[in-house]
């Protein structure tokens, strides 16, 4: 339902969905909020801010990306935490506060395309994501960090998704580019984990039917825990939040993937598993030693055709210009024969991620110690084109998609 009116001689618009409520103003300012009352997303004059529940604001702009041939790197982007959030939050809960004043103060002039005024519970829905303002957004976000560990990392299709977090860390933490988890890690006890799902399940309220179309089950390497555990986890996310009905996703790393057969995977997806992405990275075992993955290329391999097998799909993510020059021939090669070998189909994922070489982690320090000189945007672009081009699929193909890691907010 859409209710046009005007604010301060504005054309103002007032959308509810099952979702999402959201209000625009104007051709240059919309706010959107889920319908538990907590604003996601703000855009005003070409200026995208989206808030994910940890209470951290991803602000993105586009310079004059004009001569950029990767409209990537034309977009800027910059996290906003703390007060400076906080402000965004008041000030999206300002105008929706305005707008509903003058609903209120002469609500025959917001009709829909049918000519109906707002009904109480429109109203009240919005009235919900008005009080949402700096002081709640603060307290919201405290509750939040009590709720979750920090979440690392999600696949880009999955930002909406529960994240219920069976581990800390990551069990291996070797990877020279990743920066990714800090804590040790952990495996959650089935006790402890039902009751992280209770808390996750409160904390989302109605925030729940914008950002659970499926659970995804956390952190880095949830499916590294043995499976009489990880089928009771399944057994706490189906009483908790519906699964199967509801889709569940996680990632693995290739080496621990392996380790799990068809048969363990069929299992799991009986009890909802729909999806497993897998880190390949590169196909090259010189280039995955020289990062310290912990797989080497046929275990990748390996687990994705168990994971398929036993009827799971899987997202795959290939990294385009890691171990730079110096690699780049046998990265594209080993890169094309590993993701042919996987037979990947129209329900898979495959995903290409810039390397993003992330201060502080051993990756940069390494490469500069051994001449491994990173690729420039040209030989960036033509190597993602090499491999895109080398890859041959028996029948319809996966999807294929950009992975940037700097676009996650959750
Ligand atoms: S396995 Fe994944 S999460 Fe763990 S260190 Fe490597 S890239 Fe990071």
């Amino acid at each position: 339902m859409v209710f046009r009116g005007r604010l301060h001689d504005r054309p103002v618009l007032l959308s509810v969905k099952d979702t999402s409520v959201s209000l625009a103003v104007g051709d240059d300012w919309i706010g959107a909020w889920d319908v538990g009352g907590r604003l996601y997303s703000l855009w005003k004059g070409g200026h995208t801010y989206r808030r994910g529940l940890n209470g951290r604001i991803l602000h993105k702009w586009r310079e004059d990306g004009r001569g950029v041939r990767d409209p990537y790197d034309a977009r800027q982007r910059v996290h906003v935490e703390g007060e400076g959030a906080n402000a965004l939050v008041q000030e999206a809960a300002d105008v929706l506060r305005g707008a509903l004043v003058a609903v209120t103060g002469d609500p025959s002039t917001w009709l829909d395309a049918a000519g109906r005024r707002l009904d109480a519970a429109v109203l009240a829905s919005f009235e919900r994501c008005a009080r949402f303002d700096a002081a709640a957004a603060r307290e919201d976000a405290r509750r939040f960090a009590r709720v979750f560990s920090p979440v690392g990392i999600l696949p880009p299709d999955q930002y909406l998704s529960i994240v219920l977090q069976a581990t800390e860390g990551c069990s291996f933490g070797t990877c020279t580019f990743c920066a990714l988890y800090h804590e040790r890690y952990r495996v959650k006890s089935t006790d402890e984990f039902l009751r992280h799902a209770e808390a996750v399940r409160d904390f989302l309220g109605d925030s729940v039917r914008l950002r659970g179309r499926s659970v995804f089950l956390g952190a880095a390497n949830a499916l590294a825990v043995p499976m009489p555990r990880i089928l009771e986890f399944f057994e706490v996310i189906a009483a908790v939040f519906d699964a199967p009905g509801r889709p569940v996703h996680a990632f693995v790393d290739g080496f621990t993937g392996a380790r799990k057969t068809a048969v363990d995977y069929a299992a799991l997806r009986e009890k909802g598993l729909r999806r497993v992405y897998v880190g390949l990275e590169s196909g090259h075992d010189p280039l995955l030693a020289f990062v310290r993955k912990p797989a080497a290329r046929d275990q990748a391999v390996e687990a994705v055709r168990a994971i398929k097998a036993g009827g799971v799909s899987v997202g795959v993510i290939v990294m385009i210009g890691l171990g730079g020059e110096r690699f780049a021939a046998g990265h594209v090669r080993d890169t094309i024969a590993a993701v042919n070998d996987m037979r990947l189909g129209p329900d898979d994922l495959l995903f290409f991620s810039d390397l993003v070489e992330v201060p502080g982690t051993a990756y940069p320090q390494r490469a500069a110690d051994e001449d491994v000189r990173p690729l420039a945007l040209d030989a960036r672009l033509a190597q993602f084109a090499a491999v895109r081009a080398g890859l041959v699929f028996e029948g319809r193909p996966p999807h294929l998609a950009r992975y940037d890691v700097r676009e996650f907010v959750y």
